[in-house]
């Protein structure tokens, strides 16, 4: 298949005829992790699972190209490919990261900052982002939009300014996926997925994913991993190339049905502040009432209170006391995460039933 394919079609097509052998139409799941070499001295460019697998391969190759990347290398969990790229990091590097992130990426860095390792410069803000970001600089490390508040960054005014200074742009595109966001065209140099979320999108596959088109980060990634083995491993590959063919479509519907929810929160009376960018299927809001949220997680009965994000099944999330539990609670509320913050993961259920779950609770 050429490259210039469309989006829905490169991910429909994804691993179709790939085995030339049998002709098999879906890619198969080689689970050998060993693999006989043809004649000594000779390989068939798969020699153990570690170092590559074809089920892998066949994976990275489609998520390389959805992402407008050189190369894709997928990893046991996102934060397997959080630790492994930041592994590779010189120590004493200083990392300019915005401050809203998913939270066991901050409890990672803290503990690494905290040991010596890395120093960490937090920003709330792009123009403050921007600001942080001098010849000392040799890493920037954003989410956008951000988790949760849901604040846009815009990759192409960092990278500018990031490249302008030597340092190199990881953005964490989970939350927008290739559907609505390629942070490669835009001039980072890193990109970093949670899998487990919208790629994967039906909550059944721990996985993390890395690209890039830098050949040097790449080589590197590859080396380490194959000597570290934070692998995914070929079961769960294969889980996540058959999720992935839907990706489009869902994040369709998600948004769809995000748009009707966000709607309606706005008018709602029990709501303050509802906070969406117009795409995706992430909804942050703040509750008039705070002492309610107990009440009105425990009465939803369409969506499910759960940690996690980007399944078919809408969720809702207490940031506060999960996903972002390991920030300190006066760092969280001085940059606006407080504890009246709700998050709602929009799946593919029909609109409506969504909309009338949450008025049940919210105007009970
Ligand atoms: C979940 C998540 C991670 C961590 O990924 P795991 O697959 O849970 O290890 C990193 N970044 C974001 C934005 C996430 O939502």
């Amino acid at each position: 298949m050429t490259d210039d394919y469309k989006l829905e079609t490169i991910l429909a097509h994804a691993g179709v005829n790939t085995d030339k052998t049998t002709g098999a139409l879906i890619a198969p799941l080689h689970f050998s992790t060993t693999y006989q070499h043809p004649e000594f001295g000779q390989s068939t460019g798969f020699d153990y699972t570690r170092t590559k697998n074809p089920t892998r391969a066949v994976l990275e190759e489609t998520l390389a190209k959805i992402e407008k990347a050189d190369h894709a290398l997928v990893t046991a969990s996102g934060m397997a490919a959080l630790v492994l790229l930041f592994n590779g990091f010189p120590a004493g590097s200083n990392i300019v990261a915005a401050r809203d992130l998913y939270g066991g990426s901050f409890r990672w860095f803290n503990e690494q900052e905290a040991r010596g390792r890395f120093s960490f410069t937090y920003t709330n803000r792009e123009d403050e982002m921007i600001a942080a970001i001098s010849d000392e600089t040799d890493y920037v490390y954003l989410e956008t939009p951000t988790n949760p508040l849901m604040i846009e960054f815009d990759i192409k005014k960092i990278a500018q300014a990031a490249h302008a200074h030597g340092a190199k742009v990881i953005v964490d595109n989970t939350f927008y996926s290739p559907v609505y966001q390629n942070p490669i065209t835009l001039g980072a140099d890193v990109v970093l997925h949670s899998a487990t979320k919208y790629l994967s999108g039906h909550n059944d596959v721990l996985a993390g994913v890395l690209m890039t088109s830098d050949k040097d980060i790449y080589d590197k990634l590859f080396y380490d991993q194959n000597t570290t083995g934070p692998t995914l491993s070929p079961f769960d590959a294969y889980l996540l190339m058959r999720g992935l063919k839907t990706l489009k479509l869902r994040m369709e519907k998600a948004t769809q049905n995000a748009k009707a929810i966000v709607a309606y929160l706005e008018q709602s009376p029990a709501v303050k502040d509802v906070l969406y960018t117009g795409k995706g299927g992430m909804i942050s809001f703040k509750v008039a009432d705070e002492d309610r949220i107990p009440q009105i997680i425990n009465g939803l009965q369409v969506f499910t209170f759960a940690e996690s994000l980007g399944g078919i099944e809408s969720l809702i999330t207490y940031p506060a006391t999960q996903t972002h539990l390991d920030i300190p609670a006066e760092v969280r509320h001085s940059y606006g995460l407080t504890d009246d913050l709700l998050r709602l993961s929009i799946g593919i259920e029909d609109a409506e039933d969504l909309i009338n779950d949450l008025k049940t609770v919210l105007e009970a």
